[in-house]
């Protein structure tokens, strides 16, 4: 984002002053916070910290952007509301690197996310190594989302959908009359199609494999699509006496071969069940043409430094930072294509010269992605497939590389995802904004980062109504003194000493893998102990995730498939297949065995960081199905039985209750010409939903629209109803008080969204032979939220069941009764199981870089 010229700001003032900021929670305050600093903004889950982060400092500049860029904006940000405030002096233009609230888009990638992508094609371009006589491209040649640069045969997908000869005649044995062609329509549509082959000429009773193959080939391949004379119930010879003497037939019909019969109606049907009828007589393979890399012939025979540029893209960035690294050694000339010519060592000083200037461009741009832990990604990566944590990383690197100056950048919790021993280059990067005169706020929890920030504002003391006031502003040191800071104790005070001391459990008997491969993890073998609470531990890209969150679960669910009972994925959409029903194969897969106790593991629950829906009308009450019992409590109040209203009034996903201009939604889109789509409050409804009959009615003085805007824990306050409490008090557990009961889905964090589902598991209680498998449960979470969700964790162990989670934060590992270190580094250099035992064992590790962090906590 450029400041624009007129931009409103007091250049003399060397600090933000914010007076009477009311947003959400807070209690008009009024805080002076430095500029060119960092600043950390501290306090448990729903105290007001984005709040006055995101919803005040942020928003507000946001505002003032919008309106000194487009003055026509004035009228829609009276629509969507500025933030309540009276007044903030020296704010400069603001960035928001917010924690990902949805997945990214299917096509983005590392590559084009960073802009790398572009630099990598220039230097294809410029100073690839051609083949002999080959015609120079251009940057856009190199692009598979463009025409000239896409793989002529599969247009840039990397695959091709074919319709093979055996799907489409299953059983060549049979007459067209009797259905040889499996794959054509059934019904009317089919049989006009075999009518149009009689007036044709076919004959439609003899068995498919009896006919001329010429015939055969037309039928099932040709893509003309004739317009044919039709006459219904005639006998064959009869239709052909009539063809030839030009009788006027019943109508003219549209032939369609088999196969282009298939193709278009798995692209162009309406009906989602023709299309997957459709995708039956289909198969999915890499493109002959380009092996599956997307990119035109032409393209993928120049080559730099003996690499195509698919090549490239698909290595980890570390390597290709090394494979670049190479280039600015002296000495070094581009390589020749055929080693025999004389191009080789006599490349021309000018592009020898522009070969150095876009590697160097391109190293500088990797170097800050490396250093906050992104090295084992690839160019190639899809975005949708990162955690919000590495999102925000890449963002965050982005940033460092677009050298702005005099911007505050506002983060969310930029440790997310992050093992202590990347935490570092976190802080350099941060540093770095600093010093390159940018003001740097961020929303964090990590003790370690906070403790590196040049002024702490604390917020608090507790969450919703008991928070929202600034409990301390300034250095670290003077937080000692305030007595009423949860955030102190933690900083201050020995942790050890707050926390229950536990025995550490052994488990009760053990679940064995054996030679696991997925990713970077390769034939590796692990225990876990059962009856005990696991935590995996290792650096960003060691393979955290790809054990415990995607072989771990595919494997007993493969191996122990009979025993298993349920596998609850905390209702995590479907893969992406949907993009492509066809592409098996594609997607990695997991190999390996696992060996348990039979019946010791019945159910299995997986609960990630996934967005727990898309569309913003699945949102905390409808996940958690406590909007259902306050639903029928309202169809219960005597006016509406008086009125007849049903349970099914009080959706705003039915039209009968719903608001009939945003049917629901509560909020319009408005498209503004070169900025982002805004949504504002839909005007009829203002934004509740609800028709005004609907809203006619209350419960305990509150229509629907007023519960949803309610936050979990002012209904708890509320309702009067066991079960509406019982779900709430889950909520409650889990941290999420603060949370609206009708906060679409899509705005929550993977942090909050994986709490949500957590509570769903919790209210479900106890079975005893559950193994709930977690990435990161405390991301999002104040050490004081954290603790209160370890505390269920232990509970539900102490019932018998399993639980093993992704974590970084060592005053959480320390407490597990094993710990299990994978490493030793990132990518190719980990996978590996570098430690395994106890706490205290992994601890005294001489090869694990957890092991200090972890030793540092136990102390
Ligand atoms: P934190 O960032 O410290 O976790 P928040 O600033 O998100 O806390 O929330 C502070 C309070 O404001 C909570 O009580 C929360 O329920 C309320 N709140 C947050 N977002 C909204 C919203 N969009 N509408 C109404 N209340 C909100
Ligand atoms: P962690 O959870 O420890 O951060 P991951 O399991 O996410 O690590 O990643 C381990 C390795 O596997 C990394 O090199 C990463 O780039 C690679 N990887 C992870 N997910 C994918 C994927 N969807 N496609 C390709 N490589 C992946
Ligand atoms: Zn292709
Ligand atoms: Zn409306």
């Amino acid at each position: 984002m450029d400041a624009p010229e007129r931009w409103p700001h007091d250049a003399g003032l060397d600090r933000v002053r914010v007076r009477g900021a009311r947003e959400h929670n807070l209690r008009s305050v009024d805080l002076d916070i430095p500029r060119d600093a960092l600043v950390a903004f501290t306090g448990i889950s729903g105290s007001g910290k984005s709040s006055l982060a995101f919803g005040t400092i942020y928003a507000e500049s946001q505002r003032r952007y919008f309106e000194s860029v487009a003055p026509y904006a004035r009228r829609l940000m009276s629509q969507v509301g500025s933030p309540d405030v009276d007044a903030i002096e020296g704010l400069p233009p603001a960035v928001a690197l917010p924690q990902q609230r949805s997945g990214g888009s299917a096509r983005s990638t590392v590559g084009s996310a960073t802009t790398i992508a572009n630099v990598l094609r220039m230097l294809y371009s410029r100073v690839g190594t051609y083949p002999q006589g080959a015609p120079m491209l251009l940057a856009e040649d190199f692009s598979t989302n463009t025409v000239q640069g896409a793989c002529p045969t599969c247009h840039g997908l990397g695959r091709v959908h074919d319709v093979p000869e055996h799907l489409m005649v299953p059983d060549a044995s049979l007459t067209i009359r009797d259905g040889a062609l499996a794959a054509w329509p059934t019904a009317w549509h089919g049989k006009q199609l075999r009518d149009s082959l009689i007036s044709l000429g076919y004959d439609i009773d003899v068995p498919w494999r009896d006919l001329p193959r010429e015939q055969r080939e037309w039928v099932l391949f040709t893509d003309e699509s004739p317009q044919v004379p039709v006459f219904t119930d005639r006998e064959p010879a009869e239709v052909r006496k009539a063809v030839a003497a030009g009788i006027e037939p019943r109508y003219m019909s549209t032939f369609q071969g088999v196969r282009s019969f298939v193709l278009n109606t798995f692209a162009g049907s309406k009906s989602a069940r023709m299309r997957e009828r459709a995708a039956s007589f289909m198969v999915s393979a890499p493109c002959p043409r380009c092996g599956g890399r997307r990119l035109k012939p032409e393209a993928l025979a120049v080559t730099f430094e003996g690499f195509d540029i698919t090549e490239l893209a698909a290595m980890p960035l570390d390597d290709v930072a090394r494979v670049l690294r190479a280039v600015l050694e002296p000495g070094w000339t581009p390589r020749s294509a055929e080693p025999s010519s004389s191009g080789s060592g006599d490349a021309h000083p000018e592009q020898l010269l522009a070969a150095r200037r876009l590697v160097a461009d391109l190293l500088a741009r990797l170097s800050p992605i490396i250093d906050l832990g992104l090295g084992s990604l690839s160019l190639d990566r899809t975005t949708s497939s990162l955690s919000s944590g590495e999102l925000q990383r890449m963002r965050l690197a982005t940033q460092v590389l677009s050298q702005l100056f005099g911007v505050v950048f506002v983060l969310d919790e930029p440790s997310a995802g992050l093992h202590p021993a990347d935490t570092e280059s976190l802080l350099r990067i941060l540093a770095t904004l600093r010093d390159s005169g940018n003001t740097v706020y961020f929303v964090e929890h990590a003790l370690d980062v906070i403790r590196e920030a040049d002024w702490i504002v604390d917020i608090g003391p507790g969450a919703g109504a008991d928070g929202g006031t600034v409990i301390y502003s300034g250095p670290l040191e003077g937080l000692q003194d305030a007595d009423e800071s949860v955030t102190r104790r933690y900083l201050f005070e020995q942790p050890a000493t707050e926390r229950v001391a536990r025995e550490r459990r052994a488990g009760d008997d053990r679940l064995e893998l054996e030679g696991v491969t997925r990713h970077n993890v390769r034939d590796l073998s692990v225990t876990f102990p059962l009856g005990a609470l696991t935590a995996v531990t290792g650096v960003s890209g060691s393979g955290k995730s790809s054990l415990v969150v995607q072989a771990l679960p595919d494997l007993l669910w493969a191996s122990l498939e009979s025993e298993i009972d349920e596998r609850a994925s905390g209702a995590d959409e479907p893969p992406a297949a949907a993009e492509d029903p066809l592409a098996h194969g594609t997607e990695a897969v997991t190999t390996g065995r696992a060996h348990g106790p039979a019946g010791r593991l019945r159910r299995i629950v997986q609960v990630s960081q996934k967005p727990i829906g898309r569309t913003s009308r699945s949102n905390v009450a409808t996940y958690t199905g406590v909007f259902d019992r306050i639903r029928t409590l309202f169809a219960a109040t005597p006016e509406a039985r008086r009125r007849r209203y049903s349970a099914s009034r009080f959706s705003f996903n039915l039209p009968a209750g719903r608001c009939p201009t945003c049917k629901g939604e509560g909020t319009m889109e408005v498209e503004l010409l070169f900025l982002p789509t805004v949504h504002a409050p839909c005007a009829t409804c203002g934004g509740s939903r609800y028709n005004p009959e609907t809203l006619e009615i209350e419960l305990h003085g509150r229509t629907v629209a007023d519960v949803l805007a309610m936050s979990v824990r002012d209904a708890r306050a509320w309702s009067s109803d066991s079960e509406v409490q019982r779900h709430l008090d889950a909520l409650l557990d889990v941290g999420l008080g603060y949370v609206a009961l009708g906060q679409p889905a899509t705005q929550l964090s993977g942090g909050e969204a994986q709490r949500v589902k957590l509570a769903s598991e919790l209210r479900r209680g106890q079975r005893g032979d559950t193994l709930y498998l977690l990435d990161e449960p405390t991301s999002g979470l104040h050490p004081a939220d954290a603790d209160r969700l370890m505390a269920h964790l232990h509970h539900l162990v102490d019932g018998g069941s399993t639980v093993i989670l992704v974590e970084h934060d060592m005053r959480i590992v320390a407490e597990a009764d094993w710990v299990v270190d994978l490493g030793p580094g990132a990518g190719d250099a980990g996978g590996r199981v570098v430690a395994a035992g106890t706490p205290e064992q992994v601890a005294a590790s001489p090869s694990s870089r957890t092991a200090p962090y972890l030793a540092a906590a136990l102390r």
